[in-house]
């Protein structure tokens, strides 16, 4: 399973939204793993130091839906594509799909 963890950060040009990725072992859901080397199709491999699994964490959505619902909640504060598109980097043709879709 991935997260993606927002926070608010003050960085060089004043506060931003930092996303960072957050993965948890899909069996015991533990944070605590490590990267273990790549599969031979080249994906990133990763060991579970709690319950010893190998896995590969490659997310099926580029976005949970968790954040696709906050981009979309920011979208209906300020109906602003391409602002909304710079702030959480995502591209205003995904935004778009999204809009209609939940329109
Ligand atoms: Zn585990």
């Amino acid at each position: 399973m991935n997260f993606l963890v927002s926070e608010i950060v003050l960085g060089k040009y004043g506060y931003m939204i930092r996303t960072t990725i957050q993965h948890q072992c899909r069996k015991s859901g533990s944070p605590n793993i490590v990267k273990n080397g790549r599969t031979r199709c080249g994906s990133q491999q990763y060991l579970c130091k709690d319950c010893r699994a190998v896995e590969v964490l490659t997310p099926k959505h580029a976005y949970s839906l968790d954040r696709q619902e906050d981009i979309l909640h920011a979208y209906q504060e300020r109906p602003n594509m391409r602002g909304i598109s710079r702030i959480f980097g995502v591209s205003r043709k995904t935004l778009a799909g999204w809009i209609k879709k939940n329109s």
